[in-house]
């Protein structure tokens, strides 16, 4: 938040500012879809940790759950030492969320991170194929560590490696040209050999681009991808690292589209309730490491497979996937009449699910929107190639009178810096 008149928090501490992020108070308490600062100021939370936030701040049953476990003496970290927390999260991962899908999966822990999942993603994609290469799309956000940095197509990101970073191309996303069939393009460039585009590994893809401006694909789209993979016997990953978890309205954001990744990246919320956790969903033919050949220290964190196994128990019936759509439509109507009672903001709904967005064509005004909205008590940031996208993450968990409250702040701020 460029525009406040107030410290960030990197300028009152000495902490190292390579974080595009800051807010120009202490925060100190959370709960549910409300934080509060030092001085009791209340916010409501439209980024929800970026996506990390699914099910709110401090749910009482994770949380109860969690101190329980501690006040036993239960294992806290345990490397892939087979444990309780470990065992019943698997068990009912199976149950609640791949069983009743018809998915098989074999689950792997990559390490704690969402990036972490997305490494793993590409070297197993890389040795099962025994190719290098690996295509990714315009906008898309895969993390910061430079396996997962070289399919992200961010210049300035990919910019902060300070190496070139190899074996990736980038193809142009669903609609990334208005009306132009990028899948026939993409097909062309398989098909001809001359091309430099060789063959890849695999196709990593977010259904719903998050940091990279909120862009949806349409299902047809994701249908084709698919079947090219199959053509050309190439791994289709999905990274559901932010458009998972309930985020869109199913568990996996591909639900709706009826594909099948050959892996699946998830991270964010899979913990629960904001513990580091990650997990990487591999087709059971390409579990192809042998021991040791992808290990890592911090892959057993039991607390986090506490609070994840807690809430599995929301997607045991379609109630709670039912209120999130419920939800996401008043979100996106409300955000389509705000932009056309505000022409000025020449604005465009995106998204889909709880993972909305307007996109502003005046430089800047995205920002503003957001900085003011920050003094009004409303925490909802920016994403886009140039920040041009005001985002929407509500939790999942939030209810009418949150959404209403925090889009009611969204207006005052248009108003105030649209005047
Ligand atoms: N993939 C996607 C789609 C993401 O949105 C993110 C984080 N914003 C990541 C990967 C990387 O996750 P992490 O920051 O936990 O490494």
């Amino acid at each position: 938040i460029q525009d406040t008149k107030m410290k960030t928090f990197e300028e009152m501490e000495s902490a190292v500012r390579s974080y595009s992020r800051g807010w120009p108070t202490i925060f100190d308490k959370a709960k549910g879809y409300k934080l509060w600062d030092t001085d009791g100021k209340e916010y409501i939370d439209f980024f929800a940790g970026a996506g990390t936030l699914n099910y709110g701040h401090n749910d009482q049953a994770m949380q109860d759950k969690i101190i329980e476990y501690i006040q036993n003496d239960g294992i806290i970290h345990s490397l892939d030492m087979g444990t309780t927390p470990r065992k019943n999260f698997l068990e009912r991962f199976n149950e609640v969320i791949l069983k009743p899908r018809n998915l098989d999966y074999k689950i792997m822990f990559p390490g704690p991170t969402g990036t972490n999942t997305v490494e793993s993603a590409l070297k197993i994609a890389r040795k099962v194929t025994g190719r290098d290469s690996v295509i990714s799309f315009t906008n898309a956000f895969h993390g910061m560590t430079i396996g997962s940095l070289s399919v992200t197509a961010n210049s300035f990101k990919r910019h902060g490696a300070g190496v070139p970073l190899h074996h990736t191309v980038s193809m142009p996303f669903d609609d990334y040209v208005e009306d132009q069939d990028s899948i026939a393009y993409l097909e062309r460039f398989l098909e001809d050999s001359g091309s430099g585009v060789a063959l890849p590994a695999a196709i990593i893809l977010e259904t719903v681009q998050g940091e990279g401006g909120i862009n949806a694909a349409r299902m047809n789209w994701l249908k084709k991808v698919e079947a090219l993979c199959k053509r050309w016997d190439i791994l289709l990953i999905v990274d559901d690292v932010q458009a998972g978890n309930g985020r869109t309205g199913t568990y996996f954001s591909f639900e709706p589209a009826g594909i099948e990744p050959d892996v699946v990246c998830l991270s964010k919320s899979i913990g629960g309730i904001g513990l580091p956790m990650a997990i990487t969903l591999i087709k059971p033919e390409y579990d192809q490491w042998g021991p040791g050949e992808h290990n890592g220290t911090f892959r057993g964190n039991n607390l986090a497979f506490i609070a994840a196994t807690e809430a599995l128990k929301n997607w045991e019936s379609a109630e709670f996937s039912e209120a999130v759509q419920e939800k996401a439509n008043f979100l996106r109507e409300t955000v389509e009449k705000l932009i056309e009672k505000y022409p000025q903001l020449k604005g465009e709904a995106r998204g889909r699910g709880l993972m909305q967005g307007i996109a502003i064509e005046e430089e800047g005004l995205a920002g503003k929107i957001c900085a003011e909205a920050f003094q009004r008590g409303l925490i909802v940031e920016t994403s886009g190639p140039n920040d041009e996208v005001v985002k929407f993450l509500p939790p999942l968990v939030i209810d009418r009178e949150g959404l209403e409250k925090g889009l009611s702040i969204l207006e005052e701020s248009i108003i105030q810096v649209t005047a």
